[in-house]
């Protein structure tokens, strides 16, 4: 006696499922976007510095070139070709992070000698820059994957590095705080503005600043997000009572 009343419940499922119909032809697309914005930065960035090498290979070929002009265009494609394998190792080891579900080694690790380590590593780049260095917690222990957990400490110091004009200061702090360890990284360089401290992982953005500087890929940084992801940490971005960009990774210990 009720088949005349509407069948609410199956008119609802029907609104839910092409709800989620929906939902799922936007994400597919987010995700088409996405993929075809990457592939256009990839190519962009690999564009500009074989360009750059066959432009100055041209010149080369003249055989009235100075050796001065000679050595000059040879040491313009020796770096543009170290770009371009720089640029490629990072992208590789972008889409091997991208198809771990977990992380592909599981081992103990000494995270204060890995960056005692990796700051001896880097200072000799420091030169003209002062660092200082404060390891709070002896054998700090943790579980991960070594090499990718490398990565983080070289990419966060190289950018520290990079970005801080000679007489500047860079200090690298690891305390033990309950059962986690925090890395920071900082700087008295130009810092980032508020605006972009989200953007900065996101992979190839580049602030405007940046730009201009050359030797950037702008995946060094996103490398750090997804690598210190899969650890279970966070990082983040803020300013630094130096002046400059503070990078703080926080990772469960042991
Ligand atoms: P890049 O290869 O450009 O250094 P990253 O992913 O490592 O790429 O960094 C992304 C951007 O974040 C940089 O281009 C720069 O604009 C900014 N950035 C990173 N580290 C610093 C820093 N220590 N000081 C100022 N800006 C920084």
């Amino acid at each position: 006696q009720f088949k005349d009343l509407p069948d609410i419940r199956r008119a609802d499922e029907i609104g839910q499922l092409s709800d989620s119909f929906r939902r799922m032809a936007d994400k597919l697309a987010e995700n088409d976007l996405a993929r075809k914005a990457f592939i256009s930065d990839v190519s962009h960035d690999f564009q500009s510095p074989l360009q750059n090498m066959r432009g100055y290979a041209t010149l080369l070929m003249n055989p009235e070139l100075s050796r001065d002009r000679r050595l000059e265009y040879a040491k313009i494609i020796h770096d543009e070709s170290g770009r371009l394998s720089g640029l490629s190792r990072q992208l590789l080891l972008l889409t091997s992070i991208d198809q771990f579900t977990a992380l592909p080694e599981r081992v103990s690790i000494n995270v204060t000698r890995q960056l005692k380590e990796a700051v001896r590593k880097f200072r000799w780049s420091f030169d003209e820059k002062e660092l200082s260095v404060s390891m709070e917690a002896e054998n700090m222990e943790i579980c991960g994957d070594r090499e990718l957990l490398e990565k983080v400490w070289e990419n966060l110091l190289s950018n520290a590095v990079k970005y801080t004009p000679d007489g500047g200061e860079v200090a690298i702090v690891l305390k033990k705080e309950d059962h986690q360890v925090t890395v920071t990284v900082e700087d008295s360089g130009p810092g980032i503005a508020p605006e972009d401290r989200q953007r900065v992982f996101e992979r190839f953005y580049r602030t405007e600043k940046a730009r201009g500087k050359e030797g950037g890929t702008g995946l060094g940084l996103s490398i750090v997000k997804e690598v210190v992801g899969l650890h279970g940490g966070s990082v983040v971005a803020s300013v630094s009572d130096l002046g400059g960009a503070k990078f703080t990774v926080t990772l469960p210990g042991r």
